[in-house]
Order: C-alpha cells, then sequence, then structure tokens
C-alpha cells in the first residue's frame, strides 16, 4: 500500500496529541495491510519521559499479537526517532521505518546519528523519510509558532526538533 496512506493515519494521530496540547508526534504499526495500533505523544498529560508516540504505538502493537517480537511490522511517524524510540524499534525487530519529516536536533533514522540502520548491531531496519514531509512539518511549525506568540514561561521545553539552525547542530545543540 502507498506509504502516504499510513502517514496519514500517523498525521491523525499527531492531532490527537495536539488536541491535548502535547508536541504533534503521531506513529502507527502496520503488518501486512493492517493497522496493528497507533499512538501520538503523551509525555505531558501522562508525565512520562518514555511515553512518545512510537514507544506508545510498539507496546500496544506487541499486546495485540501477544509478541514483543513485531517481525515483519513497519512504523510510520511523522518525525524522525529520537535515540530512546530508536532503540525501542531494534527492540521491537521493526522491519521498515518510514517518517514525515527530519528532526536534525535529535534525530536517530540518519540526521543526528542512524542508530536504526547501524552496521554489526544484531537488527537493521530499512529507512524511508520524506513521506508528506510538508504536512508533518508544517503540523508541528504551527504548534510552536503558537507557543511563542502566547509565549509560553514554559517554552524552553517546547523547543521544536525540526527548527534548529545549522549553527545549534554544529555546537551540538
Ligand atoms: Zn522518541
Amino acid at each position: 500500500m502507498d506509504d502516504r496512506v499510513w502517514m496519514r493515519v500517523a498525521l491523525r494521530a499527531a492531532r490527537r496529541a495536539l488536541a491535548l496540547g502535547e508536541v504533534p508526534v503521531g506513529a502507527v504499526v502496520v503488518r501486512g495491510d493492517q493497522r496493528l495500533a497507533c499512538g501520538w505523544n503523551l509525555r505531558e498529560t501522562l508525565r512520562d519521559p518514555l511515553a512518545h508516540a512510537e514507544t506508545l504505538a510498539l507496546r500496544r502493537a506487541a499486546r495485540r499479537v501477544g509478541d514483543w517480537r513485531l517481525d515483519g511490522a513497519d512504523l510510520y511517524v511523522t518525525v524522525e526517532p529520537c535515540p530512546m524510540c530508536a532503540g525501542a524499534l531494534l527492540q521491537a525487530r521493526i522491519r521498515r521505518l518510514v517518517y514525515g519529516t527530519a528532526n536534525p536536533r535529535a534525530g536517530c533514522a540518519g540526521s543526528r546519528l542512524n542508530l536504526v540502520d547501524y552496521p554489526g548491531l544484531d537488527h537493521q531496519i530499512q529507512v524511508r523519510s520524506g513521506v508528506l514531509e510538508a504536512r508533518c512539518r508544517a503540523l508541528l511549525q504551527r504548534f510552536f509558532q503558537d507557543r511563542r506568540i502566547t509565549q509560553d514561561p514554559d517554552m524552553e521545553r517546547w523547543q521544536s526538533p525540526v527548527e534548529c539552525t545549522r549553527l545549534e547542530i554544529e555546537q551540538g545543540g
């Protein structure tokens, strides 16, 4: 099936996060033509640093199939995964990762590091990037623009993963 179809599902999941005031990131785990589970960022809601869209989607998918091994399953996510989620994808033996927009700040599927396809680790994941990129990026940018307009005093914690200058990257920001 066309990757865009599943990325639209991930975008819908991201909007559920947005509705809760969360950074809008959404994910869906798919095997064959079947949706196993969706997840969306709930870090603030659950006060849980592990509650990223990808980890929640993986956990729900594993519960559904009754196995932590998600062999042959693919994960679609609106933003390139962070180190934790890249590690979780490896642990779940995900076959293929498809993401929307890159995360130059912390992306571990090729931007900052490439953990998901790292030679010598015992599992490698195929990666496709840039699916519905403009929509995935716009959703995030709008969220961060709105935060700035309301001058959230807590803005430090809302640093946009996609708005990162070359300088910041070079300085390790
Ligand atoms: Zn993550």
